[in-house]
């Protein structure tokens, strides 16, 4: 089955900030990274913040360019940013946003934003839009009549389903939701998901679910890969990521969500604060944090490879015949 997203050798480099004391330096915001997604599969990308995640979402969508590195939808090559095709193509590919409020034009009603994707593609007008955007708001529980309402008018939630009715207007064949309840009250947040994993199943649609909040993440992706400063460093099913996750990074993060009926006991806390990416520790760029650290981790740079059928791992202790030392 051709993919309907691919990713090879994805690399963004940014010029660091350059202070009196300092020279700037090359980020690499997102380094060599390589992914599929198959049409209606839900993939997650977890990480504390500065690991990528976000850059990589917007350039899975060519709103971010890549500085090395091929992007395709459908088998076909990802067309440059604002250029008729790559415009007709963004019908197909919607972004959730993290905060609603922003997102949103603070002068137009409700139903006139959740239309505007259908008038920009030409999708529907008159009667038909408005037909249209009411099914919009009906399918993301939102009443018709709210749409005369301003997005000052809404809740967080509601401003939340108002952004999914967007996105959902153009029938997109790829939602990329960038921490999309984030933003929202603990209560709000399982409606949200709950929608937007309901509107997945029943159109196939697939998704990228960018989030640092892995019991959202548990709860909505098909698969699950980990990001560390720019790289990915574990890919499983979400099931082996919880269930037997391989990476020291990956047990660490697993380690601080309670499973339904457990407690934390035994929960694996990470030493100090992710490296700044413009000063990427040399060898594993996790190794100046990782307990189960041995010499060569401070100068090799572990491949992400194979560990089993379906599943990347990036670890010196686990790409090389087992030597006792995984815990
Ligand atoms: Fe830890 Fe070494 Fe594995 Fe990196 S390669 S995660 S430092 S054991």
């Amino acid at each position: 089955m051709t993919p309907l997203l691919k990713a090879e050798g994805l690399v963004r480099c940014y010029e660091g900030q350059k202070t009196l004391f300092k020279k700037s330096g090359t980020v690499r915001a997102v380094d060599r990274i390589d992914l599929t997604l198959k049409p209606g599969e839900t993939l997650g990308f977890v990480g504390e913040s500065g690991s990528g995640k976000s850059t990589l979402g917007r350039m899975l969508l060519g709103i971010d360019p890549a500085t090395e590195g091929h992007v395709s939808f459908d088998g076909k090559p990802m067309p440059q940013m604002y250029s008729p095709e790559w415009r007709a193509l963004r019908a197909q590919m919607q972004l959730v946003f993290q905060d609603p409020l922003a997102a949103l034009d603070r002068r137009l009603t409700i139903a006139d934003q959740i239309g505007e994707p259908l008038e920009i593609h030409g999708l529907a007008k008159g009667y038909a839009l408005k037909e249209r955007v009411s099914a919009l708001m009906e399918q993301v529980g939102l009443r018709p009549e709210q749409g005369a309402r301003y997005p000052h008018e809404l809740s967080g939630g509601q401003r939340q389903r108002v952004i999914i009715a967007r996105a959902l207007a153009t029938s997109p064949r790829l939602l990329v939701c960038d921490e999309p309840v984030s933003a929202l009250d603990v209560s709000i947040q399982a409606q949200v998901v709950n929608l937007l994993r309901d509107l997945q199943e029943d159109h196939g649609i697939a998704m990228v679910f960018i989030s640092h909040d892995l019991k959202v993440v548990r709860n909505i992706c098909d698969r699950v890969a980990v990001m560390y400063l720019g790289r990915i460093v574990e890919e499983a099913s979400s099931d082996e990521i919880f269930a037997y996750p391989q990476h020291p990074y990956t047990k660490a993060l697993v380690s601080s969500v309670p499973l339904p009926g457990q407690s934390l006991q035994g929960r694996i806390l990470l030493k100090g604060e992710p490296p700044n990416p413009a000063h990427r520790p040399s060898g594993c760029a996790f190794h100046p944090r990782c307990s189960a650290a041995i010499p060569s981790c401070a100068i090799d740079v572990p491949a992400l490879e194979n560990t089993a059928p379906k599943r990347r791992a990036a670890c010196h202790l686990l790409n090389k015949p087992l030597s006792g030392k995984v815990a």
